[in-house]
């Protein structure tokens, strides 16, 4: 970012917050110190983009989170449910209130060409050497978290409350929030009155927020299926029965769920994702294995998908006289991410007042699914809201041409730092600090 651009940033910001003097003092006392702490903010915003790690193997990223609190001043404790950091503020009495960061990367060949890409490989869960890189912009949750961290253990002055920061493990797998319940992370730790996250957004301009009251995000659940059949000569398929055939006509059949079963009107989707059978062109198999993914709002729509999967499945494998049914397992569920609408409001306010109501928008909810859920599910008020990642001139120009960003989750995700590293952090103090207590 250009020294004119920041400057007219950091006007904009300014002006916004001498628009509301009382909740604006506050905060543009405790975020005075960002431009100072920007470049170190960088830094550690690129080594973390330099070193990624996988899901549950988060060991030195958790280290440099715990470090860094410590050095603030954070009662820090490590290992919770794998991985997982948690660091304590307290700072008399008023409301705990928690803000989340994950800290794990993808298994993904990163190909942004960034100076300070990652180039690591490491092993998976089964062994195997995969590249690894940040896709998801953890590692620019971690730098916002550290960020805002640094900022309210500096102004103490300004807040009552317990502050809890947690660093969690293993998102991309939908296991990590689960692990650090199960490992006591509201019996252990206070529990909190509020449970905060943030996540940047490639599809809006850095500089920019949403939100969504209410489902924001799906559930998720992952489907095996193994189809069973009699394998043989593919010269003589009437001594067999073909599997391949049968997991093709389920595939089939499991598209009516979502356009005939399901209510046009709840969200749903049914996806295959993998499909294996077979090893040559002239063997009938024995059994074919299905990968689906499942997304749903509602408990009872969810309920409906996985009920229908199982009956069509089985029923495909009737019609074709398959010597037995096949075996339907579902996985890594995670459960919508429901913000507390009376939160979302309260937080959206907070957020207009801190930079401005044309940075902060309404936006629809999303298919992804995140695991911050689980918090929710567990009854503490939670929301979850969007930070922009996109270059706003880059952002520009492909809309005008018609064009397609990277993705998250995509080789050529790149997001803008200074614009979207400010504005998160910005975004999280203004946040906790209307949550927190007044002095
Ligand atoms: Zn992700
Ligand atoms: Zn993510």
């Amino acid at each position: 970012m250009s020294r004119g651009s920041r400057i007219a940033l950091l006007a904009a910001a300014a002006v916004v917050l001498a628009a509301t003097p009382a909740a604006g003092a506050a905060l543009e006392a405790v975020a005075a110190p960002l431009e100072s702490l920007y470049p170190e903010l960088e830094r550690t915003y690129q080594e973390l983009h330099r070193t990624p790690e996988l899901s549950s193997r988060e060991q030195a990223t958790a280290r440099k989170m715990a470090e860094r609190l410590r050095a603030l001043g954070f009662e820090v404790t490590t290992g919770v449910g794998g991985t997982g950091v948690v660091g304590l503020l307290r700072n008399g009495t008023g409301p705990t209130v928690m803000l989340r960061t994950d800290l794990d990367a993808l298994p993904v060949e990163e190909k942004t060409g960034l100076a300070f890409a990652s180039r690591v490989v490491a092993k998976n869960e089964e062994g195997e050497s995969v590249p690894v890189m940040h896709a998801c912009g953890h590692d620019l949750h971690m730098t916002c978290w550290l960020g805002t961290a640094t900022l309210l253990a500096r102004a103490k002055d300004r807040w009552r409350g317990t502050l809890m920061m947690v660093g969690q493990p293993a998102e991309e797998t939908g296991s990590g929030a689960r692990r650090m319940l199960g490992d006591g992370l509201f019996t252990r730790f206070p529990r909190p009155d509020f449970a905060i996250a943030v996540h940047d957004n490639a599809d809006l301009p850095a500089g920019q927020l949403s939100y969504t009251p209410g489902f924001a995000l799906a559930a998720v659940d992952s489907v095996d299926i193994t189809v069973f059949g009699v394998g043989g000569h593919g010269a003589y398929p009437h001594t067999t029965i073909d599997p391949v055939v049968i997991a093709s006509r389920i595939v089939l059949s499991l598209q009516t769920i979502v356009s005939r079963e399901n209510n046009p009107l709840d969200p749903a989707v049914v996806t295959v994702g993998s499909i294996h059978g077979g090893t040559k062109h002239n063997i009938i198999p024995d059994e074919v294995k299905l990968q689906l993914t499942v997304r749903s709002y509602k408990p009872e729509v969810r309920e409906k998908i996985l009920a229908a999967i199982s009956r069509i499945a089985r029923a495909e494998a009737e019609a074709a006289g398959a010597p037995r049914g096949p075996a339907v397992t579902v996985r890594d569920s995670t459960p919508a991410t429901y913000n507390d609408p009376e939160l979302t409001v309260r937080v959206a306010e907070a957020l207009r007042r801190a930079l401005g109501d044309a940075s902060v928008h309404e936006q629809p909810p999303v298919m992804g699914a995140e695991d911050f859920s689980e918090y929710a599910r567990a009854g503490v008020p939670s929301v979850l809201f969007w930070v922009g990642a996109v270059e706003p001139e880059r952002f520009r120009g492909a809309a005008a041409r018609g064009e397609r960003l990277p993705s998250l989750h995509s080789s050529s995700f790149a997001p803008d730092p200074p614009r979207a590293i400010r504005t998160g952090v910005l975004a999280e103090t203004a946040t906790l600090l209307e949550l927190l207590g007044r002095p």
